[in-house]
């Protein structure tokens, strides 16, 4: 009896608090490949959002997976500095 295996894809996780994220746009890096990764870009080139948790109309965590290596990355410590 052959047992497969079966391999989960790595599994990555981390999780990135943008209160300490030191650039303008809350860009960062993905801790596992280094791509840039922008949550202001929408265009969804270098992540793929998972899920959002919103509360009280304002997000609060965005869970991501990068696009290159498919880390899962939860965003945390959302500031409503946009609403101005
Ligand atoms: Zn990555």
């Amino acid at each position: 009896m052959v047992k497969l295996k079966k391999q989960p894809e790595k599994k990555c996780e981390h999780t990135i608090n943008l209160a300490t994220v030191e650039s303008e746009d809350g860009a960062f890096q993905c801790p596992k490949c280094g791509t840039s990764i922008s949550p202001d870009d929408e265009t969804e080139e270098n992540y793929e959002i998972m899920d959002t948790k919103v509360v009280n109309d304002e997000l609060v965590e965005l869970d991501i997976a990068c696009g290159k290596c498919g880390c899962l990355i939860k965003i945390t410590g959302f500031q409503p500095s946009f609403d101005a």
